[in-house]
């Protein structure tokens, strides 16, 4: 490929920026829109213009691309692939796998990153008062791309998902790119997305410093305090997995993102494992729609349900909320119930669900007993009156970390 020339200005990226992020920032500092600041630094050479290629510029760029783009940044080496998911696949390996199409078919973890949109801090997004941020505005950063960050750890609230006029969520993609991808006239801050009144950008501020958030309570702040630990390869020192507290932060989060599909897939009657009637109906808000809209396509047990919408019905499942708090909740449930030290424990945790939908405990036990923990599969395959595997090898997630499939 044609080696690019150095821009005559660039930008130092910011902590847990994501390439998008930076992107924007860039082209607003030298007044280009998005799609030419990824043209003349190299970033779309190396992937197709396909209705994913925003997904796979988040996760990663090919070494000939990756060369041009250090090369127009001036960027070093690190600080380039740090704009990007994959150095956190070895602690968070779904950060691949969204754009894996073989691991996106078959297991319950290609949901566990959001490539269609993100969510935000309005109040990071403002960013400090250096003349950079003031100009340019913070970080979109790249973690706001994990179902597990939910809460912004330095100004102690939720995240936002969403325009405050508008409501489309934030960076909202239905084609390749972001909306307004060729247009220079938006601010990073801004809403990108098209009113259907004026078919304008929406345009509207997301630093907006008059938006109130929930106030995130002390179960929730500990939980992400601790998720965003794991997530950064900082020691735990405190239980992840069943049983264990120094476990790989690989295996806990896929533990924690199956769990939460078998929450997720077994609701309502999972719902005895939140902690209040409050907390049931934020999460009920928002999953009992969602299922809603499937009623048509799913007739029920008596009437076997088309395979196609039994498969639309499998991946909502498998798709943790954007919503930030009914998310939040659900993951502080999966969290809660992982944390049982015996595996007699977690039996006993799990009967409630095996009750009303024993067959959704069987993705546990097939391709996924690879990748989770023996004990959540023991767990598991106990109920299921199935052979448990505490005689068998470790987990396979060792050999992901190169990129390596599993065995199957
Ligand atoms: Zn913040
Ligand atoms: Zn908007």
């Amino acid at each position: 490929m044609t080696t690019l020339r150095p821009l005559p200005r660039s930008l130092d990226p910011l902590p847990d920026e994501s390439i998008i992020g930076y992107v924007l920032r860039l082209g607003h500092r030298l007044g280009l829109a998005p799609d030419r600041v990824a043209d003349i630094t190299g970033l779309i050479s190396g992937h197709s213009r396909d209705r994913m290629a925003l997904a796979k510029m988040l996760t990663t760029i090919d070494h000939a691309s990756m060369a041009a783009f250090t090369t127009a940044t001036r960027l070093t080496a690190h600080e380039a692939r740090q704009l990007f998911l994959e150095p956190l696949m070895v602690r968070y390996p779904p950060a691949v796998w969204a754009t894996w199409t073989k691991y996106r078919a078959h297991t319950q973890f290609g949901s566990w990153v959001f490539t269609r949109s993100t969510r935000y801090c309005p109040q990071c997004l403002t960013g400090n008062d250096t003349a950079i941020q003031r100009d340019h505005g913070g970080a979109w950063r790249r973690s706001w791309r994990l179902p597990i960050v939910f809460a912004c750890t330095t100004h102690k609230r939720l995240l936002e998902h969403a325009c405050p006029r508008c409501a489309t969520p934030a960076h909202h993609r239905s084609q390749a790119y972001l909306q307004r991808w060729s247009s220079a006239e938006l601010h990073p801050a801004q809403c990108r997305a098209t009113s259907h009144r004026t078919a304008r950008p929406c345009g509207a501020w997301l630093t907006d410093p008059r938006r109130s958030s929930s106030p995130l309570a002390p179960h929730l702040r500990r939980l992400q305090d601790k998720l965003v630990a794991l997530l950064n390869g900082k020691p735990p020192g405190i239980p992840t997995s069943p049983g264990e507290t120094q476990r790989e932060p690989s295996i806990y989060f896929l533990d924690l993102a199956m769990t939460t599909y078998l929450i997720r897939a077994t609701w309502p009657v999972s719902g005895q494992l939140l902690r209040n009637t409050e907390e049931i109906a934020i999460v009920d808000d928002v999953l009992g729609p969602a299922d809603g809209r499937l009623q048509s396509n799913y007739p029920g047990r008596t009437n076997p349900a088309p395979r196609r919408a039994m498969s639309k019905l499998h991946r909502l499942h498998c798709t943790p909320p954007l919503e930030t708090l009914p998310c939040a909740l659900l993951l502080s449930a999966a969290d809660e119930l992982l944390q049982h030290d015996s595996t007699e424990q977690l039996v006993a945790r799990f009967r409630p669900i095996a009750a009303v939908a024993e067959d959704k405990l069987d993705v546990v036990t097939g391709h996924a007993r690879f990748l989770c923990s023996p004990r959540l599969v023991d767990a598991i395959a106990e109920i299921r009156n199935l052979p448990t595997r505490r005689s068998a090898t470790p987990s396979a997630i060792s050999s992901l970390g190169t990129g390596h499939s599993a065995r199957e």
